[in-house]
């Protein structure tokens, strides 16, 4: 039976900053990532808190991770910052490159940050939200290696591929929704072999190429499909084009050419744009957009996203963690 240990957000904090910092990180970066760690767990965002860290933790140990390194970040115009991660943690380099690329997109109207070389596996949500939170709009995307078929394929060819946008309130959190284009996450299709249940046609296809219900058979050879068809795979395309070639990194086929396979998050570009609604709008932005939520949420059963993290968020008490996931983190320290 699977059980559960209580852990407060401070000793979540600590078991993830020892794992790095006894794996190669300097104390800069353990804190960086223990804090985005802890913030994942704190916000419920499960699959990309604790689970995470012994994958960072192989990717630091085979060396393909620099957790001492520096990322050279450059403003190159008045509305691009570009930022070599120089092999290290993406959140890293987003902590030191987020508040250059708000300082422009708050002068400018508009500004994007490109990020290489960086190897991210987290959340989306962290970086859209920090700077919506400064009153600004963001989008934000990465790629990954080939897990989803193209619309017409039935070989992987994108990554998961998310997406993420935060649209900032005046006195309320943003409203951020952060999405792989993946129909279905493939450790949520593991889930469902595992426990016996069937995942939704569209999910995924077999290794024939044909459309099944049954999670083994995407798991086992098969492959996933972007959300929404055609549609789907036309926004996953964007994010490889975005955070590859457009940032001049690697599209996900590459990365994996490129990649050690030691688990650990593989070398990347990442994508993000902030926009100055102050600057676009010459209405009262904030006070239109809530009148808009307000309607959304009178229609029915409708939530916004990120609500359901932010209200977890108010919670400051323990979280309810796998001991089995504890301990393997403890043996990394
Ligand atoms: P989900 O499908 O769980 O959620 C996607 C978004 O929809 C969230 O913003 C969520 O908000 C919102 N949402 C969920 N249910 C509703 C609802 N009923 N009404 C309105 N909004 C809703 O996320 P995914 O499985 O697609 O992705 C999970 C995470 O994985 C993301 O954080 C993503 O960035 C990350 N990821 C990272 C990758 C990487 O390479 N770095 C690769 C792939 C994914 P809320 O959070 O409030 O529930």
């Amino acid at each position: 039976m699977m059980s559960n240990i209580s852990l407060s957000l401070d000793e979540i904090f600590i078991l993830a900053k020892n794992a790095f910092f006894k794996n190669g990180c300097d104390e800069e970066t353990s804190n960086i990532m223990a804090d985005l760690v802890m913030k994942a767990e704190r916000d419920g965002s499960l699959s990309h808190g604790l689970f995470r860290v012994p994958a960072y933790v192989s990717g630091l140990k085979s060396g393909k991770i620099n957790g001492k390194g520096n990322p050279d970040i450059k403003t190159i115009s008045a509305s691009v910052v570009k930022a070599n991660g120089n092999n290290c943690l993406a959140p890293v380099v987003l902590n030191k490159s987020i508040p250059k690329l708000i300082k422009l997109a708050k002068e400018n109207g508009v500004a994007i940050l490109s990020i290489t070389n960086s190897h991210h596996m987290a959340a989306m949500w962290p970086e859209t939200e920090i700077i919506a939170e400064q009153g600004l709009v963001a989008i934000a995307c990465t790629s990954y290696k080939p897990a989803v078929a193209p619309a017409g394929s039935i070989k992987p060819l994108f990554g998961t591929n998310p997406i993420s946008f935060a649209w900032p309130r005046k006195n309320k959190p943003p409203v951020v929704f952060d999405m792989a284009t993946a129909s279905m996450a493939m450790g949520e299709v593991q889930v469902a072999k595992r426990e016996g249940h069937k995942v939704p046609l569209g999910t995924g296809l077999t290794k024939e190429g044909k459309d099944t219900t049954d999670p083994a058979e995407i798991a086992d050879g098969g492959v996933l499909l972007p959300f929404g068809g055609y549609k789907g795979s036309g926004i996953a395309m964007m994010v490889e084009l975005l955070a590859g070639a457009l940032v001049g990194d690697n599209f996900s086929y590459e990365t994996a050419e490129k990649d050690n396979n030691d688990g650990g998050p593989p070398s990347g570009g990442e994508f993000i744009l902030a926009i100055s609604p102050d600057k676009l709008s010459d209405t009262d932005w904030d006070t239109h957009s809530s009148k808009f939520f307000d309607k959304m949420k009178t229609m029915g059963d409708v939530r916004l996203p990120g609500e359901r993290r932010h209200k977890n968020r108010l919670d400051k008490g323990p979280r309810h963690i796998n001991e089995d996931l504890v301990n393997k983190i403890k043996s990394l320290s």
